[in-house]
């Protein structure tokens, strides 16, 4: 691109230093708490003032009928477009507007936005409302500054990514709007940190487990079927073949940190006997041989994995237990799945957001695989969209803590390459 308009670009983008404070804070300021997925209305509305006012077309689209959506809590996403003055293709900016709950040990008001030594706080600052409030200002800035570009910039903000994105991208992709034939290039703009391009994400299969008893009275322990032990046994099973054989695993996704690049699981829960007492129970327990106990697994998994290979893993370490106790029984259950996904290192995407991070930051970016998932997958499997990467502010640590931070300046640079891709991608005639 010509030299005169990247030095434009870097200026206009400056020149919003506040604005890009000030609708950070503002979005930081709607508490879109989910679950159970509150004020989604009105974050939207917020947005469809301002994108409608920096001439976008905008649609709120509410996710009727999907999981979790209510008449109490609608699931409102907005998807906002700007057409150039001629034919090209579509870039698209897609943030998540839910936040997860606050949790304890704030030293701040998590919803208050507060600016303090170039940093802004609060519940979503860098996941991701910051990179949100990025992905705008860098389309504003672009827009203005080459107001004759071709194709069309669109932005979204949409609902639940941190429940599964049921009610939103999953929803969206399913309406078609993340179709190849109408959206070109997807930047998600996940706190993956300002010179990393995030490439895709790791599988997921979350199962339950539950070994099987006969309750009987605690001092004839004999008489029934103990459901504790069994499920001791699967344990011991899993420290002695499972977690060894997922060590053996290693991928050549470039996940990071480092104890991700191969296969893990986690038992999330466990349950067993009778049910714990309230707190003010001041009562003893009753003696009763459990009938039931069960865990939730979380198995993430490879892209050199396939999901059958990884559920006969878990099938064949059962039976392995079944086959040393004579009376063991068990049950499992599929609570969720996901498939990995990465993109290709030379997607246009990539190539376009890598070459902008050496103009703006002078240096290389890293290529990451993120450990968990987030709405890349909903792209990919039901958009059919392969070009799309996560690339954004903020640091991923901070993701989900106390005392959430984006930065500034953090803010400010990867603004400055996402209004770089777009004159790269939309200007096609301005010369590499
Ligand atoms: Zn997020």
């Amino acid at each position: 691109m010509a030299q005169d308009i990247e030095t434009r670009l870097v200026a206009a983008i400056a020149a919003r230093r506040d604005s890009l404070i000030g609708l950070t804070q503002d979005l930081i300021r709607i508490p879109t708490l989910n679950p159970p997925g509150r004020n989604y209305r009105e974050i939207c509305d917020y947005l469809d003032g301002r994108l409608s006012g920096s001439g976008f077309t905008v649609e709120l689209i509410r996710a009727e009928g999907a999981l979790a959506d209510s008449d109490a809590h609608p699931r409102w996403n907005i998807i906002a477009r700007r057409e150039g003055r001629r034919a090209g293709e579509t870039v698209h900016f897609n943030s998540h507007h839910d936040v997860v709950e606050v949790g304890n040990g704030w030293s701040v008001d998590p919803f208050g936005g507060d600016l303090i030594d170039g940093r802004v706080y609060g519940r979503g600052a860098c996941d991701m409302k910051g990179g949100l409030a990025a992905s705008i200002i860098a389309a504003e800035a672009f827009i203005a500054t080459c107001p004759d570009f071709a194709g069309a910039v669109e932005i979204s903000a949409t609902a639940d990514e941190e429940s599964g994105g049921y009610g939103g991208v999953a929803y969206l992709a399913e309406k078609g709007w993340f179709h190849p034939s109408r959206v070109q290039h997807v930047i998600i703009p996940e706190p993956l940190n300002k010179d990393r391009i995030c490439l895709g994400h790791r599988g997921v299969w979350w199962a339950e487990i539950e070994t099987k008893g006969r309750i009987a009275h605690g001092s004839m322990p004999f008489l029934g079927d103990c459901a504790v032990r069994h499920m001791g046994a699967v344990l011991a099973e899993m420290e002695a073949t499972l977690f060894p054989l997922l060590a053996s695993k290693r991928t050549a996704m470039p996940v990071v940190p480092d104890g991700a690049k191969q296969s893990t699981l986690n038992i999330n829960a466990i349950h067993g006997g009778e049910p714990e007492q309230d707190p003010d129970y001041t009562g003893l327990p009753a003696p009763c041989v459990p009938d039931r106990c069960r865990i939730t697994i979380d198995r993430r998994f490879l892209i050199e994995e396939d999901i059958a290979e990884v559920k006969a893993e878990v099938a064949a370490m059962l039976e392995r237990v079944k086959a040393e106790r004579p009376s063991f029984d068990y049950e499992i259950r599929d609570l969720f799945e996901v498939q990995p996904s990465m993109t290709e290192e030379d997607a246009p995407v990539v190539r376009t957001v890598a070459r902008a991070i050496e103009k703006v930051l002078a240096t290389r970016p890293d290529y990451v695989v993120s450990p968990g998932t987030y709405d890349q997958k909903h792209i990919d499997r039901i958009g059919r969209l392969k070009n799309c990467i996560a690339y954004g502010p903020g640091i991923l640590d901070l993701a989900h803590q106390p005392d959430e931070w984006v930065g500034v300046q953090d803010m400010v640079d990867s603004a400055t390459v996402m209004a770089l891709t777009l004159a790269e991608l939309l200007l096609p005639d301005a010369g590499a």
